[in-house]
């Protein structure tokens, strides 16, 4: 019986896997190690009921009590806390989904690396902000980590890995977001309500305006380099309204491999899940007479200057992917918050990513958890500084 764990279960991925364990034979065919959730406890309880885990967990500790509540006359071990989810991830299982949102998911997925464990990563900001010490980590310990980021199971599936160094280009596909044909000048007064809808994808409210900013996708270039060890010159961002081609791939020879599928994270979570075998997931196919035609356009990058910054974190390397990522964070929840406009959170990750390219160490990779946060906070305080910038100037 394979054993696994869901961190970030009651979140948008953290369902789809949830359902697809469910769907496959439930507690009779998993052996269910440990659920985390940020608040949520009333469905984490559930969850964890449902599938007969060993422990769930709750981020904020202050509703431990309530958890325990929840899960009286259960055999299910009840913890909270930050510290309790590094000790989740700890905990041997075979397979561990990192789904939790934000730089959060750093410390239990790097857990999960450090004891060489599968780690099924949808998590792209630990990729992001800490890519050469969690791959580091990996390759030190033996750990495996897969991509469950749509885009980068795609590129997973189509890579010839006897051929690595034929590869020319990968081509990341982006639905465009809400704004994909708004008039550039309406942006300025989008609201979060706006930015909150998604065209093709049923995804946390985070992503959901960070596709509409493009910021999704200049993490996933930022992930796929530190992923896939590509060079910026090789990841195209390819805008593909329909979402049925994820990714493609290809090679000096001029032949392009692409994956296709429905807009459906269980694809990517069961590819995950399975590897390296490919089992039924029950999930509708895909019809493409009934689609008729697939659509592609080059990106606007007046229109998404999240993805001009992603390629110069790429070229700064050091610390920059630690304060992208914090500062895009940052910048975001003021956004969410009311205290910036949707077109202010571009200029503020700059200005961030400015601000920490004066300060000693940003030329090297943060080596720690630690180092990591370091430059995490200090992000999150410059992103925070430009808010008041930007706050005179629209009063
Ligand atoms: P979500 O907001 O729906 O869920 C996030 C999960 O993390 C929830 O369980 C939440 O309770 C938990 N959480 C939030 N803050 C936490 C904290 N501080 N500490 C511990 N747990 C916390 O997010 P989502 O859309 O499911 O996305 C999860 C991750 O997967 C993100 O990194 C996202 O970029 C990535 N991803 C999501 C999708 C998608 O379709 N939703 C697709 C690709 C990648
Ligand atoms: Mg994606």
């Amino acid at each position: 019986m394979r054993s696994v764990s869901i961190l970030g279960a009651t979140g948008s991925v953290g369902e789809s896997a949830f359902d697809l364990l469910m769907q496959s034979g439930g507690p009779a065919r998993w052996r269910v190690v440990a659920l985390t959730g940020g608040r949520n406890v009333a469905r984490l309880a559930q969850m964890a009921r449902a599938l007969g885990a060993e422990l769930a967990v709750i981020a904020d500790d202050t509703l431990l009590p309530a958890l325990r509540d929840a899960l009286a006359g259960t055999e299910i071990e009840a913890a909270g806390g930050a510290q309790a989810l590094i000790e989740a991830a700890d905990r041997p299982a075979d397979w561990v989904l990192s789904a939790i949102v934000g730089a959060a998911g750093l410390a239990p997925g790097l857990r999960v690396a450090e004891r060489g464990g599968v780690l099924a990563l949808a998590n792209k900001e630990s990729l992001v902000a800490a890519g050469p010490l969690l791959m580091g980590t990996a390759a030190r310990t033996g750990a495996t980590i897969l991509p469950v980021d749509s885009e980068h199971s795609a590129i997973f599936q189509c890579l010839d890995r006897n051929n690595i160094e034929a590869v020319e280009r990968v081509t990341i596909t982006a639905s465009g977001g809400a704004f994909r044909d708004w008039p550039l000048e309406r942006l300025a007064h989008a609201t979060v309500a706006e930015a909150s809808c998604h065209p093709n994808w049923t995804m946390g409210q985070r992503i959901t305006i960070d596709s509409a900013s493009m910021f999704n996708k200049a993490l996933e270039v930022i992930e796929a380099h530190e992923f896939f060890a590509l060079p910026a010159g090789r990841i195209a961002v390819l805008v593909h309204p329909e979402s049925i081609v994820h990714a493609m791939v290809s090679y000096a020879d001029g032949g392009t491999l692409a994956h296709l599928g429905p807009p459906d994270m269980r694809h990517a979570i069961g590819h995950a899940l399975h590897w390296p075998r490919r089992e039924p997931l029950g999930l509708p196919r895909l019809d493409l007479a009934a689609l008729g035609s697939l659509t592609f356009r080059a990106p606007c990058e007046t229109r998404w200057p999240a993805l001009a910054l992603a390629r110069q974190v790429i070229a700064s390397g050091g610390a920059a992917g630690a304060v992208f990522n914090a500062a895009k964070e940052q910048a975001l929840d003021d956004f969410i918050a009311g205290r910036i406009r949707f077109t202010d959170m571009a200029p503020a990750v700059d200005r961030a990513l400015a601000a920490a390219a004066g300060r000693a160490g940003f030329g090297a990779s943060p080596d720690s958890l630690a180092a990591v946060l370091d430059w995490d906070r200090q992000a999150r305080r410059d992103a925070a500084a430009v808010r008041g910038v930007a706050g005179q100037g629209a009063a």
